[in-house]
This record gives structure tokens, sequence and C-alpha cells, in this order.
């Protein structure tokens, strides 16, 4: 969809005061097609200026060439072009750590299936988790070069959380495992603010620069409660196993422009919200990681939705790797089965 005609519908479906739920399920459709760019668009005129006659040529028809032109240039130029343009145009920088912090080498990988970036120089390898240093260590290297959080929850007053790349370029050492901290915002945070002894070294952040990265109600989890989330090739698996049950329901859909699949998450009060909407169930794949990493992967479903009138009904697929129910849902009722 063109990007401001995009912007009008959802600006309009937003001033409205009390939406209906087919309102409410549109608006959220837009949102979750607000970070999407559009590149281009193949219509039937352009198959007219290379001689073709359309007449016969179906709206199936259009959306088979554009997806299979779609996928040609994804497979193809489509990184290069963007890179080239990013970086030589308007000088994106690049996230650091670009180079490995012990032997400064840049040949860096991210491997998916650890989390870690890992230097092919030397094997070394690091994730983007932060480390809290204290007594013994010495953590006034880190605040002198402004690098990382002043943490205020130990006896240490000068502690800091610093991110683990640092660690390792200042020390020359893996952290231990223990001191691995992560910021975890609004509102996964609230699952955090007990008063059992292990919530006391959860740290709300409170100083400015945390605030200004991290924003208002972040805290620093230890690593260790933190639900260990699926690795990629865990993902995988999970998808794998939706697209073997369910493969005729997503061949149809996949073919069928009136069809489309939403990625959903279960609100804590038991509602539900879209958080992107999908035409094909690989799109579904490259997003569903995304959303269960923000939601957690228990909360994150996937359903198959049909353009018809009110009310908007939809097959279920279930994304959850433990419960493997038939899931029926509307929006603002979920009926489990
Ligand atoms: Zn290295």
């Amino acid at each position: 969809m063109e990007r401001e005609l995009l912007k009008r519908l959802h600006g309009y479906f937003a001033g409205i005061a009390n939406p209906t739920e087919e309102e409410r399920s549109i608006f959220e459709q837009l949102t979750g097609k607000l970070p999407f760019f559009h590149i281009t668009s193949v219509s039937r005129d352009d198959l007219r200026a290379r001689g073709f006659d359309v007449t016969r040529v179906s709206d199936t028809d259009m959306e088979h060439i554009a997806r299979e032109m779609a996928g040609d240039y994804c497979e193809g130029a489509y990184w290069d072009d963007m890179e080239a343009i990013a970086s030589q145009q308007l000088e994106i920088p690049r996230r650091p750590p670009a180079c490995c912090p012990v032997c400064g080498s840049e040949l860096v990988c991210f491997d998916f299936e650890s989390g870690k970036h890992v230097c092919q120089g030397c094997g070394r390898a690091w994730s983007d988790n932060y480390v809290l240093v204290q007594f013994p260590e010495d953590a006034s290297h880190f605040e002198e070069s402004e690098i990382g959080y002043p943490c205020f929850n130990t006896e240490d007053n000068g502690a800091r959380y610093v991110p683990e790349y640092d660690y390792i370029r200042h020390f020359r050492k893996d952290p231990a495992a223990n001191t691995f901290f992560k910021p975890v915002g609004w509102p996964e945070s609230q699952n955090y603010l007990g008063e059992t002894s292990i919530d006391a070294l959860c740290e709300p952040i409170e100083d400015e620069k945390g605030l200004a990265d991290f924003g208002p109600q972040t805290i620093w989890v230890p690593l260790c409660m933190l639900g260990k989330e699926p690795s990629a090739s865990e993902y995988k698996a999970i998808l794998d196993e939706v697209r073997n049950k369910f493969a005729d329901e997503i061949a149809v859909a996949d073919a069928d422009p009136d069809k489309w699949y939403e990625v959903f998450v279960t609100d804590d009060d038991g509602g539900t919200h879209t958080e992107k909407s999908c035409d094909t169930f690989d799109e579904v794949a490259r997003c569903f990681p995304g959303v269960a990493e923000s939601f957690g992967v228990d909360n994150t479903n996937i359903d198959i939705w049909q353009n018809r009138e009110s009310p908007v009904n939809t097959l279920p697929i279930s994304g959850k790797p433990q419960r493997r129910n038939l899931k029926t849902h509307r929006y603002g009722h979920s009926i489990y089965q």
C-alpha cells in the first residue's frame, strides 16, 4: 500500500473514539504495516508496456508475478542495494562492535543459534548482554570512559552494568556466568517487581542515561531469572511443525489475496492484540521470533483471517511450542478448546 494512503488510513482509524471490533481490527492491521516501507509494485500497465495482451490476466496472475519478482529481488540484489544506499548515500553508521574485543579482527559474524557475535580470527564469542562489575573487580575504568550504567543495588558504590563486549575488552576474560544482566522493558518488567529474595537482585533503571537509552519502567534483571528464549533453530522447528500441520490451510491462504495471517499476542487481561499482519506464511516465519522475543513465545500465536462481512472470523493456528490445542479466536474473545 502506498505510504501516504497507509498513514492517512491509520490516522483516520486512530481517531475513531469508540471503534467497533471491525474498526479496531483494521487499525491494528494498519499499525502492523507501518514499519514496512514499500519498494515498488507491478501493474497490468507494466505488462502492456512490454507488449503483453492483458485481457485475460487475472488478479491471481498479478499476485503470482509480484510474489515471484519480490522473491527474486530478495534473493538477488536486495541486501546489496540496501547496504549501498544506507552506507553510501545516507551514511547510516554501522552498529558497534564491528571488531573483536580481544584480537581486533573485523571478521566477526553473528551466530543466530547461540545469539552471540563470534570472532573468526580467535574464536572469542560475546553476547549483547550486560555484566555487573563490582568488588573485588574494579569498575572505575568503565565509569571514567562513560561505559555502561551505574548500579545502586550493591555495597560497592562504584559498581556498574557494562556491555559484555567492553568487559572482555578490558579484562581479557569471559565474565562469570552469574554476573549477566539484561534491561527488561515495560510491560514485561512488571514481573520482576516482587518481594522475594531473588527479586531483590533486580534493579529499576533510574539513572539519567539509562532512562534515556531504555525508557521508563525498565529493570535490570539477572539473566538467570529470565525464561530461556528458544534459539533460532527451535523457532524454525516450531514454525516447521505449524507449517506441516496446517499445510493445506497455508497453501490456500498463501494463494488467496483475501486471506492473511496475523501474529497476535495474548495479553495479561485475556484480550489479544495483533503485532504483525502478513500476506504469506514465509513472512510470518520471519517476524514470529521477534514478536515471541518481545512478548514471550507462550503468548505469541498465529491465525489466518479472511475478508468477510462482520464478524471477521478466523481459522486458528497455534504457534505455541507446548500448547498444541486448536484454538478459535475472535477479536476481544479468545476461546480455548
Ligand atoms: Zn578475535
